[in-house]
């Protein structure tokens, strides 16, 4: 994919799009919307999102949803000024409303002795300090450790975490930042399903994600909608487009808000 072709698409998306339709505008958190911080609980969004967000959802034309790696709380929490959008947390597990409904999918009871036993494994190691116990998963968080830290616990990890690798309904999943043991579903290429389920095939609708995680829902998403890969730096992908962030991502936003 050269500059032309990720320009064309995103160009295209525009002309074709049908304003008598309430639009779609999917948007994974981290990475996408708010750079990475040490502390993770501070990763707010890139300066300038924020009002184009709010003008979007005010606009009554466009539904906004984020869907994250993240618990659903925790996006609430960081995106606490914008009302009126719909989050799936924990890569679908967990899900809230734009109205404040909330349901989070069961999980299988030897899913949940797999993740325990990994637990007690990083409490033995004394790794609990930088381990995340989320909805469905285990994160281990490596960012703002020195270089020589984050090998040391890499290196501890595969060697103890390795025998949960190839078990069926749990996966390995490697993210910008750490790695995590979690329930093989749903994805978030199961969450676009959902919510293609849910929409008009004449409905515009987009997906802006950043990390590993977020090829499945452009994989799915791909001859239905735009799939946009948003980073500083172009990597191999499924998507369509690519975003330079955040100047080109804030443009792309603000070009939503004035056509949608
Ligand atoms: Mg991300």
């Amino acid at each position: 994919m050269d500059n032309i072709d990720r320009k064309a698409a995103v160009a295209d998306f525009f002309q074709r799009f049908d304003r008598s339709m309430t639009a779609r505008l999917l948007l994974d958190y981290d990475g996408t919307l708010a750079p990475f911080q040490a502390d993770r609980h501070k990763a707010y969004p890139y300066p300038g999102i924020m009002p184009i967000l709010d003008r979007i959802i005010r606009s009554g034309r466009t539904k906004i949803t984020v869907v994250s790696g993240r618990p659903v709380s925790e996006i609430q929490n960081l995106l606490r000024e914008l009302t009126d959008f719909e989050i799936w947390g924990a890569h679908g597990l967990e899900h809230l409303s734009a109205d404040g409904v909330y349901r989070c999918t069961d999980i299988d009871p030897n899913i949940l002795a797999i993740l325990r036993e990994a637990e007690d494994w990083l409490s033995q190691k004394e790794l609990l300090p930088i381990t995340e116990i989320k909805p469905g998963g285990i994160a281990v968080h490596w960012r703002g450790l020195s270089a020589s830290e984050v090998e040391d616990v890499q290196s501890r990890i595969q060697g103890g975490w390795d025998k949960f690798n190839g078990i069926q309904g749990v996966k390995l999943l490697a993210f910008d930042g750490g790695i995590e043991l979690r329930t093989a579903c749903p994805d978030k290429g199961d969450v676009i399903r959902a919510v293609l389920k849910t929409t008009d095939a004449a409905t515009p609708i987009a997906f802006l994600g950043d990390d590993f995680t977020d090829e499945d829902a452009f994989h799915v998403l791909n001859g239905r909608g735009l799939s946009v890969l948003v980073r500083p730096e172009y990597r191999p992908t499924n998507a369509e487009a690519w975003l330079q962030s955040p100047q080109e991502l804030i443009s792309f936003l603000e070009s939503w808000a004035d056509i949608a």
